[in-house]
Protein backbone atom coordinates (compact mmCIF):
# COMPACT_ATOMS: atom_id res chain seq x y z
CA UNK A 1 0.00 0.00 0.00
CA UNK A 2 3.23 2.22 0.77
CA UNK A 3 4.74 1.64 -2.22
CA UNK A 4 0.91 2.54 -3.97
CA UNK A 5 1.16 5.40 -2.14
CA UNK A 6 4.41 6.59 -3.04
CA UNK A 7 4.10 5.98 -6.65
CA UNK A 8 0.43 8.06 -6.75
CA UNK A 9 1.80 10.85 -5.10
CA UNK A 10 4.90 10.58 -7.51
CA UNK A 11 3.13 10.55 -10.99
CA UNK A 12 0.53 13.40 -9.34
CA UNK A 13 3.08 15.84 -7.60
CA UNK A 14 1.40 18.60 -8.05
CA UNK A 15 -2.10 17.61 -7.14
CA UNK A 16 -0.49 16.44 -3.81
CA UNK A 17 1.38 19.77 -3.30
CA UNK A 18 -1.87 20.99 -3.49
CA UNK A 19 -4.03 19.10 -1.18
CA UNK A 20 -1.19 19.36 1.52
CA UNK A 21 -1.33 23.28 0.78
CA UNK A 22 -4.79 23.75 1.65
CA UNK A 23 -4.48 21.21 4.47
CA UNK A 24 -1.47 23.41 5.71
CA UNK A 25 -3.53 26.45 4.78
CA UNK A 26 -6.63 25.48 6.72
CA UNK A 27 -4.07 24.40 9.77
CA UNK A 28 -2.37 27.62 9.80
CA UNK A 29 -5.74 29.53 9.88
CA UNK A 30 -6.49 28.15 13.05
CA UNK A 31 -3.24 28.72 14.61
CA UNK A 32 -3.58 31.99 13.59
CA UNK A 33 -7.09 32.76 14.80
CA UNK A 34 -5.55 32.62 18.24
CA UNK A 35 -3.26 35.73 17.67
CA UNK A 36 -4.74 38.79 17.79
CA UNK A 37 -3.76 40.03 13.97
CA UNK A 38 -4.27 43.35 12.81
CA UNK A 39 -6.13 44.08 9.69
CA UNK A 40 -2.97 44.73 8.32
CA UNK A 41 -1.47 41.93 9.42
CA UNK A 42 -3.75 40.12 7.73
CA UNK A 43 -3.66 41.93 4.07
CA UNK A 44 -0.37 41.56 3.88
CA UNK A 45 -0.19 37.62 5.13
CA UNK A 46 -2.93 36.92 2.92
CA UNK A 47 -0.64 38.69 -0.40
CA UNK A 48 0.25 35.55 -1.39
CA UNK A 49 -3.12 33.84 -1.91
CA UNK A 50 -4.05 37.40 -3.53
CA UNK A 51 -1.24 36.77 -6.32
CA UNK A 52 -2.58 33.72 -6.73
CA UNK A 53 -6.61 35.18 -8.02
CA UNK A 54 -4.92 37.57 -9.86
CA UNK A 55 -2.98 35.05 -11.39
CA UNK A 56 -5.53 33.00 -12.65
CA UNK A 57 -8.06 36.02 -13.65
CA UNK A 58 -5.27 37.66 -16.09
CA UNK A 59 -5.35 34.33 -18.14
CA UNK A 60 -9.42 33.81 -17.80
CA UNK A 61 -9.84 36.58 -20.73
CA UNK A 62 -6.96 35.48 -23.62
CA UNK A 63 -8.18 32.13 -22.84
CA UNK A 64 -11.84 32.54 -23.92
CA UNK A 65 -11.15 34.61 -26.52
CA UNK A 66 -8.35 32.70 -28.17
CA UNK A 67 -9.73 29.33 -27.73
CA UNK A 68 -13.17 29.79 -28.80
CA UNK A 69 -11.94 32.17 -31.93
CA UNK A 70 -9.28 29.46 -32.34
CA UNK A 71 -11.71 26.36 -31.84
CA UNK A 72 -14.83 27.22 -33.32
CA UNK A 73 -13.03 28.80 -36.49
CA UNK A 74 -12.19 25.58 -37.36
CA UNK A 75 -15.86 23.50 -37.48
CA UNK A 76 -18.19 22.93 -39.67
CA UNK A 77 -21.43 24.89 -38.68
CA UNK A 78 -23.53 21.31 -38.81
CA UNK A 79 -20.78 19.95 -36.24
CA UNK A 80 -21.16 23.64 -34.69
CA UNK A 81 -24.58 23.51 -33.92
CA UNK A 82 -24.99 20.09 -32.74
CA UNK A 83 -22.47 20.40 -30.06
CA UNK A 84 -23.84 23.76 -29.11
CA UNK A 85 -27.28 22.57 -28.74
CA UNK A 86 -26.09 19.31 -27.10
CA UNK A 87 -23.83 21.28 -24.79
CA UNK A 88 -26.57 23.91 -23.89
CA UNK A 89 -29.77 20.95 -23.53
CA UNK A 90 -27.09 18.77 -21.22
CA UNK A 91 -26.33 21.46 -18.99
CA UNK A 92 -29.92 22.64 -18.35
CA UNK A 93 -30.93 19.25 -17.79
CA UNK A 94 -28.14 18.40 -15.42
CA UNK A 95 -28.86 21.43 -13.22
CA UNK A 96 -32.53 20.84 -13.42
CA UNK A 97 -31.34 17.69 -11.94
CA UNK A 98 -29.21 19.00 -8.93
CA UNK A 99 -32.10 21.48 -7.92
CA UNK A 100 -34.76 18.04 -7.34
CA UNK A 101 -32.27 16.31 -5.44
CA UNK A 102 -31.83 19.99 -3.42
CA UNK A 103 -35.33 19.91 -2.84
CA UNK A 104 -35.31 16.05 -2.37
CA UNK A 105 -33.13 16.48 0.68
CA UNK A 106 -34.13 19.34 1.99
CA UNK A 107 -37.37 18.40 2.66
CA UNK A 108 -36.81 14.94 3.79
CA UNK A 109 -34.04 16.41 6.33
CA UNK A 110 -36.01 19.59 6.90
CA UNK A 111 -33.03 21.20 8.92
CA UNK A 112 -35.00 24.65 9.60
CA UNK A 113 -37.88 22.94 11.37
CA UNK A 114 -37.52 24.14 15.07
CA UNK A 115 -37.50 27.67 17.00
CA UNK A 116 -33.83 27.93 17.46
CA UNK A 117 -33.41 30.64 14.56
CA UNK A 118 -35.72 33.44 14.12
CA UNK A 119 -35.95 35.39 11.25
CA UNK A 120 -34.80 38.97 10.56
CA UNK A 121 -38.11 40.15 8.81
CA UNK A 122 -37.69 43.92 7.74
CA UNK A 123 -40.74 43.77 5.74
CA UNK A 124 -40.93 43.92 1.93
CA UNK A 125 -38.38 46.06 0.06
CA UNK A 126 -37.38 46.71 -3.90
CA UNK A 127 -36.38 43.54 -4.86
CA UNK A 128 -35.08 41.95 -8.02
CA UNK A 129 -37.69 39.81 -9.92
CA UNK A 130 -37.13 36.79 -12.19
CA UNK A 131 -38.05 38.90 -14.96
CA UNK A 132 -35.46 41.28 -14.02
CA UNK A 133 -32.45 38.48 -13.73
CA UNK A 134 -33.76 37.14 -17.16
CA UNK A 135 -33.15 40.80 -18.79
CA UNK A 136 -30.17 40.91 -16.60
CA UNK A 137 -28.77 37.36 -18.38
CA UNK A 138 -29.94 38.55 -21.83
CA UNK A 139 -28.57 42.07 -21.06
CA UNK A 140 -25.01 40.24 -20.44
CA UNK A 141 -25.03 38.59 -23.33
CA UNK A 142 -25.05 41.77 -25.55
CA UNK A 143 -22.12 44.20 -24.00
CA UNK A 144 -22.74 47.74 -25.04
CA UNK A 145 -19.20 48.07 -25.04
CA UNK A 146 -16.51 45.41 -25.53
CA UNK A 147 -13.69 47.20 -23.54
CA UNK A 148 -15.84 47.93 -20.76
CA UNK A 149 -16.82 44.43 -20.82
CA UNK A 150 -13.49 42.72 -20.07
CA UNK A 151 -13.58 44.92 -16.35
CA UNK A 152 -16.81 46.47 -14.47
CA UNK A 153 -15.28 48.88 -11.91
CA UNK A 154 -17.06 50.09 -8.93
CA UNK A 155 -16.73 53.19 -6.59
CA UNK A 156 -18.78 53.91 -3.83
CA UNK A 157 -18.77 55.12 -0.25
CA UNK A 158 -21.47 52.35 0.33
CA UNK A 159 -18.52 49.52 0.41
CA UNK A 160 -17.80 49.88 4.16
CA UNK A 161 -21.38 49.07 4.58
CA UNK A 162 -21.25 46.26 2.20
CA UNK A 163 -20.27 42.54 3.22
CA UNK A 164 -21.70 40.93 0.22
CA UNK A 165 -17.96 40.71 -1.32
CA UNK A 166 -18.07 43.61 -3.43
CA UNK A 167 -16.85 41.15 -6.45
CA UNK A 168 -20.33 39.97 -6.73
CA UNK A 169 -21.68 43.75 -7.44
CA UNK A 170 -23.12 43.90 -11.06
CA UNK A 171 -24.88 46.86 -12.65
CA UNK A 172 -28.53 46.29 -12.34
CA UNK A 173 -28.92 44.43 -9.78
CA UNK A 174 -30.94 44.81 -6.48
CA UNK A 175 -28.10 43.73 -3.59
CA UNK A 176 -29.18 42.69 -0.48
CA UNK A 177 -26.54 43.78 2.19
CA UNK A 178 -26.57 43.52 5.91
CA UNK A 179 -26.29 47.05 7.44
CA UNK A 180 -23.68 47.46 10.06
CA UNK A 181 -25.71 50.43 11.97
CA UNK A 182 -28.41 48.20 12.99
CA UNK A 183 -27.17 45.99 15.97
CA UNK A 184 -28.83 43.18 14.74
CA UNK A 185 -26.98 43.26 11.45
CA UNK A 186 -30.61 43.24 9.70
CA UNK A 187 -30.20 43.86 5.85
CA UNK A 188 -30.68 46.72 3.83
CA UNK A 189 -31.59 47.30 -0.32
CA UNK A 190 -29.81 48.45 -2.40
CA UNK A 191 -30.92 49.35 -5.86
CA UNK A 192 -28.07 50.28 -8.11
CA UNK A 193 -30.14 51.05 -11.15
CA UNK A 194 -28.70 52.59 -13.24
CA UNK A 195 -25.40 51.82 -12.69
CA UNK A 196 -23.37 54.60 -14.08
CA UNK A 197 -24.37 57.17 -11.74
CA UNK A 198 -23.23 55.60 -8.50
CA UNK A 199 -19.96 55.42 -7.87
CA UNK A 200 -18.34 52.35 -5.92
CA UNK A 201 -14.61 52.39 -4.40
CA UNK A 202 -13.08 48.72 -4.80
CA UNK A 203 -11.97 47.17 -1.25
CA UNK A 204 -8.56 46.61 -1.24
CA UNK A 205 -7.39 43.61 -3.08
CA UNK A 206 -10.94 42.92 -4.56
CA UNK A 207 -10.45 43.43 -8.31
CA UNK A 208 -12.79 44.13 -11.12
CA UNK A 209 -14.72 41.53 -12.60
CA UNK A 210 -15.93 40.56 -16.39
CA UNK A 211 -18.74 39.99 -18.08
CA UNK A 212 -17.55 36.53 -19.11
CA UNK A 213 -21.21 35.47 -20.92
CA UNK A 214 -20.60 38.60 -23.17
CA UNK A 215 -17.14 38.05 -24.10
CA UNK A 216 -18.26 33.82 -24.68
CA UNK A 217 -20.84 35.04 -26.74
CA UNK A 218 -18.89 37.60 -29.02
CA UNK A 219 -15.94 35.14 -28.92
CA UNK A 220 -17.96 32.68 -30.56
CA UNK A 221 -19.73 34.55 -32.97
CA UNK A 222 -16.29 35.47 -33.73
CA UNK A 223 -14.71 32.57 -34.22
CA UNK A 224 -17.42 31.13 -36.48
CA UNK A 225 -17.83 33.62 -38.88
CA UNK A 226 -13.67 33.92 -39.23
CA UNK A 227 -13.95 30.19 -40.23
CA UNK A 228 -16.01 30.65 -43.04
CA UNK A 229 -14.17 33.45 -44.14
CA UNK A 230 -11.20 31.94 -45.98
CA UNK A 231 -7.50 32.74 -46.33
CA UNK A 232 -8.68 36.52 -45.15
CA UNK A 233 -9.57 34.77 -42.24
CA UNK A 234 -6.70 33.01 -41.65
CA UNK A 235 -4.07 35.49 -40.38
CA UNK A 236 -6.23 36.41 -37.56
CA UNK A 237 -7.23 32.69 -36.64
CA UNK A 238 -3.27 32.19 -36.40
CA UNK A 239 -2.73 34.96 -33.88
CA UNK A 240 -5.66 33.44 -31.78
CA UNK A 241 -3.39 30.46 -32.11
CA UNK A 242 -0.74 31.75 -30.91
CA UNK A 243 -1.96 33.75 -27.76
CA UNK A 244 -3.82 30.38 -27.01
CA UNK A 245 -0.41 28.15 -27.31
CA UNK A 246 1.49 31.04 -25.16
CA UNK A 247 -1.65 30.81 -22.46
CA UNK A 248 -1.44 27.32 -22.31
CA UNK A 249 2.30 27.90 -21.12
CA UNK A 250 1.58 30.65 -19.29
CA UNK A 251 -0.72 28.15 -16.98
CA UNK A 252 1.59 25.18 -16.86
CA UNK A 253 4.69 27.53 -15.54
CA UNK A 254 1.63 29.07 -13.23
CA UNK A 255 0.61 26.07 -11.98
CA UNK A 256 4.00 25.19 -9.86
CA UNK A 257 3.54 28.94 -7.58
CA UNK A 258 -0.03 27.14 -7.21
CA UNK A 259 0.28 25.12 -4.06
CA UNK A 260 2.49 28.16 -2.58
CA UNK A 261 -0.21 30.74 -2.72
CA UNK A 262 -2.91 27.95 -1.42
CA UNK A 263 -2.06 28.07 1.87
CA UNK A 264 -2.40 32.04 1.94
CA UNK A 265 -5.59 31.89 0.23
CA UNK A 266 -7.38 29.16 2.41
CA UNK A 267 -5.67 30.58 6.03
CA UNK A 268 -6.77 34.28 5.26
CA UNK A 269 -9.94 33.06 4.11
CA UNK A 270 -10.09 31.14 7.88
CA UNK A 271 -8.25 33.98 9.80
CA UNK A 272 -11.14 36.14 8.31
CA UNK A 273 -14.27 33.41 9.07
CA UNK A 274 -16.77 34.11 11.82
CA UNK A 275 -16.96 32.05 15.22
CA UNK A 276 -17.98 28.61 14.52
CA UNK A 277 -19.31 28.61 18.10
CA UNK A 278 -21.77 31.10 17.14
CA UNK A 279 -23.70 28.70 14.46
CA UNK A 280 -26.39 27.27 15.45
CA UNK A 281 -27.43 23.50 15.13
CA UNK A 282 -29.83 24.29 12.48
CA UNK A 283 -27.68 26.28 10.67
CA UNK A 284 -25.10 23.13 11.21
CA UNK A 285 -27.69 20.87 9.54
CA UNK A 286 -28.64 22.62 6.67
CA UNK A 287 -24.67 22.71 5.66
CA UNK A 288 -24.94 19.00 5.82
CA UNK A 289 -28.07 18.80 3.88
CA UNK A 290 -26.01 20.97 1.01
CA UNK A 291 -23.21 19.28 1.70
CA UNK A 292 -24.98 15.83 1.29
CA UNK A 293 -26.48 17.01 -2.04
CA UNK A 294 -23.71 18.19 -3.37
CA UNK A 295 -21.76 14.67 -2.90
CA UNK A 296 -25.06 12.75 -3.99
CA UNK A 297 -25.03 14.87 -7.70
CA UNK A 298 -21.60 15.32 -8.13
CA UNK A 299 -20.43 11.91 -7.09
CA UNK A 300 -23.21 9.80 -8.30
CA UNK A 301 -25.83 11.36 -10.33
CA UNK A 302 -22.79 13.17 -12.57
CA UNK A 303 -20.99 10.09 -13.00
CA UNK A 304 -23.69 7.66 -12.92
CA UNK A 305 -24.70 10.10 -16.79
CA UNK A 306 -20.82 10.22 -17.96
CA UNK A 307 -21.38 6.34 -17.81
CA UNK A 308 -24.55 6.02 -19.44
CA UNK A 309 -23.69 8.19 -21.88
CA UNK A 310 -20.06 7.03 -22.47
CA UNK A 311 -19.49 3.93 -20.84
CA UNK A 312 -16.59 4.40 -20.17
CA UNK A 313 -14.98 4.72 -15.77
CA UNK A 314 -16.04 8.03 -14.77
CA UNK A 315 -14.04 7.66 -11.65
CA UNK A 316 -10.66 7.54 -13.91
CA UNK A 317 -12.05 10.74 -16.16
CA UNK A 318 -12.59 12.41 -12.30
CA UNK A 319 -9.46 11.41 -11.56
CA UNK A 320 -7.78 13.52 -14.21
CA UNK A 321 -9.57 16.46 -12.71
CA UNK A 322 -8.73 16.54 -9.55
CA UNK A 323 -5.88 19.23 -9.69
CA UNK A 324 -8.88 21.72 -10.81
CA UNK A 325 -11.28 20.59 -8.21
CA UNK A 326 -8.39 21.48 -5.59
CA UNK A 327 -7.98 25.21 -7.27
CA UNK A 328 -12.16 25.32 -6.98
CA UNK A 329 -11.78 24.47 -3.34
CA UNK A 330 -9.19 27.17 -2.76
CA UNK A 331 -10.88 30.16 -4.81
CA UNK A 332 -14.59 29.69 -4.84
CA UNK A 333 -14.02 30.55 -8.66
CA UNK A 334 -15.26 28.71 -11.42
CA UNK A 335 -14.16 31.37 -13.84
CA UNK A 336 -10.54 31.51 -12.05
CA UNK A 337 -10.47 28.01 -12.31
CA UNK A 338 -11.11 27.40 -16.25
CA UNK A 339 -7.74 27.66 -17.28
CA UNK A 340 -6.65 24.60 -14.72
CA UNK A 341 -9.86 22.92 -16.12
CA UNK A 342 -8.57 23.11 -19.53
CA UNK A 343 -5.42 22.17 -18.97
CA UNK A 344 -6.80 19.19 -16.88
CA UNK A 345 -9.08 17.98 -19.57
CA UNK A 346 -6.43 18.31 -22.49
CA UNK A 347 -3.80 17.04 -20.88
CA UNK A 348 -4.99 14.16 -18.44
CA UNK A 349 -8.65 13.69 -19.67
CA UNK A 350 -7.47 13.94 -23.55
CA UNK A 351 -11.09 15.55 -24.28
CA UNK A 352 -11.29 17.01 -27.81
CA UNK A 353 -8.93 20.55 -27.92
CA UNK A 354 -12.49 22.27 -30.09
CA UNK A 355 -15.00 20.50 -27.58
CA UNK A 356 -12.88 21.79 -24.76
CA UNK A 357 -12.39 25.26 -25.98
CA UNK A 358 -16.25 25.79 -26.67
CA UNK A 359 -17.86 23.49 -23.73
CA UNK A 360 -16.09 24.61 -20.59
CA UNK A 361 -15.83 28.53 -21.19
CA UNK A 362 -19.84 27.85 -21.85
CA UNK A 363 -20.06 25.99 -18.49
CA UNK A 364 -18.47 28.22 -16.38
CA UNK A 365 -20.70 31.20 -16.67
CA UNK A 366 -24.19 29.29 -17.39
CA UNK A 367 -23.87 25.84 -15.69
CA UNK A 368 -23.40 25.56 -11.79
CA UNK A 369 -24.97 22.89 -10.47
CA UNK A 370 -23.90 23.07 -6.88
CA UNK A 371 -24.99 26.60 -7.18
CA UNK A 372 -28.47 25.78 -8.48
CA UNK A 373 -28.56 22.86 -5.78
CA UNK A 374 -27.72 25.09 -2.61
CA UNK A 375 -30.05 27.79 -4.13
CA UNK A 376 -32.92 25.49 -4.05
CA UNK A 377 -32.13 23.92 -0.51
CA UNK A 378 -31.33 27.79 1.07
CA UNK A 379 -34.68 28.74 -0.03
CA UNK A 380 -36.53 25.84 1.02
CA UNK A 381 -34.72 26.31 4.28
CA UNK A 382 -35.60 29.49 4.49
CA UNK A 383 -39.33 28.35 4.90
CA UNK A 384 -38.87 26.25 6.91
CA UNK A 385 -37.11 28.29 9.92
CA UNK A 386 -39.81 31.12 9.26
CA UNK A 387 -42.49 28.08 9.62
CA UNK A 388 -44.18 28.86 5.97
CA UNK A 389 -45.59 26.47 4.34
CA UNK A 390 -45.02 25.86 0.44
CA UNK A 391 -46.96 24.15 -1.74
CA UNK A 392 -45.97 21.46 -4.72
CA UNK A 393 -46.46 24.96 -7.00
CA UNK A 394 -43.98 26.73 -5.14
CA UNK A 395 -41.56 23.56 -5.01
CA UNK A 396 -41.72 24.12 -9.00
CA UNK A 397 -41.20 27.52 -9.21
CA UNK A 398 -38.15 27.07 -6.83
CA UNK A 399 -36.76 24.88 -9.26
CA UNK A 400 -37.40 26.83 -12.24
CA UNK A 401 -35.86 30.01 -10.54
CA UNK A 402 -33.63 28.17 -8.75
CA UNK A 403 -32.13 26.64 -12.47
CA UNK A 404 -32.45 30.49 -13.65
CA UNK A 405 -30.78 32.15 -10.59
CA UNK A 406 -27.48 29.86 -11.48
CA UNK A 407 -27.13 30.46 -14.64
CA UNK A 408 -27.69 33.87 -14.09
CA UNK A 409 -24.40 33.67 -11.08
CA UNK A 410 -21.33 34.83 -12.31
CA UNK A 411 -18.12 32.19 -11.71
CA UNK A 412 -16.88 34.22 -8.77
CA UNK A 413 -16.81 33.58 -5.07
CA UNK A 414 -20.64 33.70 -3.40
CA UNK A 415 -22.00 34.75 -6.44
CA UNK A 416 -24.98 32.33 -5.55
CA UNK A 417 -26.10 34.19 -2.59
CA UNK A 418 -26.65 37.32 -4.63
CA UNK A 419 -28.60 35.99 -7.15
CA UNK A 420 -30.66 33.75 -4.38
CA UNK A 421 -33.17 37.01 -3.64
CA UNK A 422 -34.72 35.76 -7.21
CA UNK A 423 -35.55 32.74 -5.77
CA UNK A 424 -37.05 33.55 -2.50
CA UNK A 425 -39.11 36.82 -3.72
CA UNK A 426 -40.75 34.29 -6.41
CA UNK A 427 -42.14 32.35 -3.45
CA UNK A 428 -42.53 35.66 -0.99
CA UNK A 429 -39.54 34.76 1.19
CA UNK A 430 -38.44 37.94 3.21
CA UNK A 431 -34.50 38.30 0.64
CA UNK A 432 -33.29 39.83 3.85
CA UNK A 433 -33.48 36.35 5.52
CA UNK A 434 -30.38 35.23 3.68
CA UNK A 435 -28.15 36.92 6.47
CA UNK A 436 -29.25 33.25 8.15
CA UNK A 437 -26.92 31.67 5.74
CA UNK A 438 -24.31 34.35 5.43
CA UNK A 439 -22.21 32.79 8.47
CA UNK A 440 -21.35 29.72 6.59
CA UNK A 441 -21.86 30.40 3.10
CA UNK A 442 -18.14 30.96 1.99
CA UNK A 443 -17.52 26.93 3.04
CA UNK A 444 -20.13 25.89 1.29
CA UNK A 445 -19.42 28.24 -1.92
CA UNK A 446 -15.71 26.65 -2.08
CA UNK A 447 -17.28 23.02 -2.45
CA UNK A 448 -20.51 23.97 -4.86
CA UNK A 449 -17.93 25.80 -6.86
CA UNK A 450 -16.16 22.08 -7.13
CA UNK A 451 -19.46 20.29 -8.50
CA UNK A 452 -19.65 23.45 -10.35
CA UNK A 453 -16.20 22.58 -12.17
CA UNK A 454 -16.77 19.05 -11.93
CA UNK A 455 -20.40 19.10 -14.05
CA UNK A 456 -18.45 21.26 -16.81
CA UNK A 457 -15.83 19.29 -17.24
CA UNK A 458 -18.22 15.76 -17.04
CA UNK A 459 -20.06 18.02 -19.64
CA UNK A 460 -17.61 18.08 -22.22
CA UNK A 461 -16.54 14.42 -22.36
CA UNK A 462 -19.85 13.39 -23.00
CA UNK A 463 -20.23 15.95 -25.65
CA UNK A 464 -16.91 15.06 -27.07
CA UNK A 465 -17.77 11.38 -26.85
CA UNK A 466 -21.63 12.19 -28.46
CA UNK A 467 -20.02 14.26 -31.45
CA UNK A 468 -16.78 11.89 -31.69
CA UNK A 469 -17.98 11.33 -35.62
CA UNK A 470 -17.77 14.95 -35.98
CA UNK A 471 -14.34 14.64 -34.22
CA UNK A 472 -12.70 11.61 -34.85
CA UNK A 473 -9.99 12.35 -32.38
CA UNK A 474 -12.26 13.03 -29.50
CA UNK A 475 -12.44 9.99 -26.35
CA UNK A 476 -10.60 7.25 -26.05
CA UNK A 477 -9.31 6.96 -29.49
CA UNK A 478 -7.19 10.42 -28.86
CA UNK A 479 -3.89 10.41 -28.49
CA UNK A 480 -2.45 12.70 -25.79
CA UNK A 481 -2.17 16.07 -27.48
CA UNK A 482 0.45 18.57 -27.01
CA UNK A 483 -0.83 22.03 -25.90
CA UNK A 484 0.17 23.15 -29.25
CA UNK A 485 -1.95 23.24 -32.44
N1 LIG B 1 -18.62 30.51 -6.50
C1 LIG B 1 -19.45 29.83 -7.45
C2 LIG B 1 -18.68 29.60 -8.73
O1 LIG B 1 -17.77 30.33 -9.03
C3 LIG B 1 -20.72 30.57 -7.74
C4 LIG B 1 -21.59 30.57 -6.50
O2 LIG B 1 -22.31 29.60 -6.30
O3 LIG B 1 -21.55 31.49 -5.73
O4 LIG B 1 -18.95 28.68 -9.46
Amino acid sequence: LTTNVRDFCKRNGLLTLSVISVATGCMLGFVLRGTQMSTQAKIYFSFPGELLMRMLKMLILPLITSSLMSGLSSMESKACCRMGVLTVTYYLWTTFIAVVVGIVLVTIIKPGVGTEMESNRLGAGPVMTSADALLDLIRNMVPSNLIEATFQQYKTDLIPILKVPTRTIQPNFVYVVPDESDPKGRTVYLELTPAPEVTYKMSPGSSQQMNVLGIVIFSATMGLLLGRMGERGAPLINVCQCINECVMKIINAAVWYFPFGIIFLVAGKILDMQDPSTLGKKLGWYGITVLAGLFIHGLILLPLFYFLFTRKNPFTYIRGLLQAMVIALATSSSSATLPITMKCLLENCRVERQIARFVLPVGATINMDGTALYEAVAAIFIAQVNDYELDFGQLVTISITATAASIGAAGIPQAGLVTMVIVLTSVGLPPDDITLIVAIDWILDRFRTMINVLGDALAAGIVAHLCRKDFPLSGAESVNVPMTE
